[in-house]
């Protein structure tokens, strides 16, 4: 069982084991998922609570997958745009966590660190990424995320 001691990490993926993510590659790609996995590489790859996301893929063709559990309940989004409920590259992810879990970065401990960080030091970093990423502004200054129905499309009529 990957990490089973981290309690930062929800209970659900410290208990996944290969009897149950075969059984969501079978009712969804087939098998054809392991196959992915076995020809793939991660990149990118984090844990955050309930939460998984990665690059899965190779150079030529690769995808950014994110997955949440809430106990055997398993959703994912992925930009490969598929309309199946869980795609063969949330499954490779899932291979990817039982197989290498302490190669993603747990988010909870690096958050944890950045909490010991000075404001200033901080504003400095922001500063860093805002210049090199303009749009990453948005992330900071947005302060409450809306719903597509709350947003009012005419606001100065
Ligand atoms: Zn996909």
């Amino acid at each position: 069982m990957p990490l089973e001691d981290d309690e930062t990490i929800s209970i659900e993926l410290r208990n996944l084991g290969y009897a149950q993510i075969a059984a969501f590659d079978q009712q969804a790609t087939d098998g054809e998922a392991l196959i992915f996995y076995e020809n793939s590489q991660i990149e990118n790859a984090v844990v955050y609570r309930n939460k998984l996301s990665g690059r899965v893929g190779n150079y030529l063709e690769n995808y950014d997958v994110r997955i949440e559990l809430h106990g055997n309940e398993i959703t994912n989004i992925c930009t490969c745009g598929s309309d199946r409920k869980i795609c063969t590259h949330a499954i490779a992810l899932l291979y990817g966590w039982i197989n290498d879990a302490a190669d993603f970065m747990n988010l909870s401990h690096v958050l944890a660190d950045i909490r010991k960080v000075a404001k200033s030091q901080l504003m400095d970093i922001v500063a860093n990424i805002i210049q090199q990423q303009p749009h990453m502004a948005n992330a900071f200054l947005a302060r409450k995320k809306m719903d597509w129905d709350e947003i009012d499309p005419e606001p100065f009529v």
